[in-house]
């Protein structure tokens, strides 16, 4: 868990930061609330924030506002860090958004279990953050939480003027499965297609579970040449061997539809244009990989 400590006193700021150290934290320093505020916006920020109710200029309980005005990269739980003089004014602190505070010279105990305390609440944050994006079964991202991330991959593919393919995989014949083998045959194959998909595309690549026996591959810098290519790569490691299944080693192969970002696409059209590509695969006979051309000129 990184720690940031923001405090204008030097003293009592290498005091706190030697401590924490001390205590296996990994341990950022901020002279001021400016500099507080520049180590929060990044994506890598700290979990647990120990700001200085007084510093110059901005001060630890405008710190914490700006704090909770961002949503993104995660609950940062905030501590204040108060002289005993200010801690009549601590509701104004906790209205700002602030979870403790600790009066100054802070004792070594309760600051101990103070900070647990806030380990305890980012780390539960963060499990229930992971709960809510993922899916049980395959451990992929669930659909909401694709189409979050493939927005921003959409509109980052502008930008930077990059192309970004995105592949529809459904498995073919997947009710069968069900209906003959039973709901665990079909759970473990859904869990072993996921794991073999996953494991042919880059750490980089986005994949998703976008609907039952449904699967989404969002892969940024890939053109459809390309993309067409990785997509027989995904057809060939779900048929290449059997799924070993409760209900016995089951042959499998899936139908692809594959597309390419055009010219002011949105999102939603995208998957629109690779279900019809994988409509069509599912058409031509399954067991194959469909591009949709019209958009290889992008
Ligand atoms: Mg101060």
């Amino acid at each position: 868990m990184d720690i940031l400590i923001a405090e204008d006193e030097p003293v009592s700021r290498l005091r706190l930061q030697t401590t924490l150290q001390n205590w296996g934290y990994k341990v950022t320093t901020a002279a001021d609330g400016d500099q507080a505020l520049q180590h929060m916006e990044k994506s890598d920020r700290p979990g647990i924030a120990i700001l200085d109710w007084m510093m110059p200029n901005v001060d630890g309980v405008e710190v914490c506002r700006a704090i909770r005005a961002t949503q993104a990269h995660g609950y940062v739980y905030v501590i204040l860090l108060t002289s005993l003089d200010t801690e009549e004014n601590m509701v104004a602190g906790f209205e700002a958004g602030a979870d403790d505070y600790i009066t100054k010279p802070f004792r070594v105990h309760e600051l101990r279990a103070r900070i647990r305390t806030g380990v305890r609440i980012v780390e539960l944050h963060q499990q229930l953050t992971s709960a809510a994006m993922h899916d049980p079964l395959t451990g992929l991202l669930n659909r909401r939480a694709f189409f979050e991330i493939f927005e921003k991959e959409v509109a980052r593919a502008r930008r930077q003027q990059l192309p970004l393919a995105l592949l529809m995989c459904d498995l073919d014949h997947f009710k069968e499965v069900n209906d003959q083998h039973g709901h665990p045959a079909g759970d473990a194959v859904l869990r072993e297609a996921a794991q073999r998909l996953r494991s042919r595309v880059r750490s980089t690549d986005i994949v998703g579970r976008y609907g039952g026996e449904e699967f989404v591959l969002a892969l940024p810098g890939c053109s459809l040449k390309q993309a067409v290519t990785i997509g027989e790569h995904l057809r060939d490691c779900i048929s290449a061997e059997p799924f070993i299944t409760p209900g016995g080693r089951l042959n499998m192969t899936t139908s692809v539809g594959v597309v390419t970002t055009w010219d002011m696409a949105e999102a939603g059209h995208l998957l629109k244009t690779a279900d019809e590509a994988l409509y069509r695969a599912k058409a031509n006979g399954r067991n194959r990989v469909v591009a949709d051309f019209r958009t290889a000129a992008a």
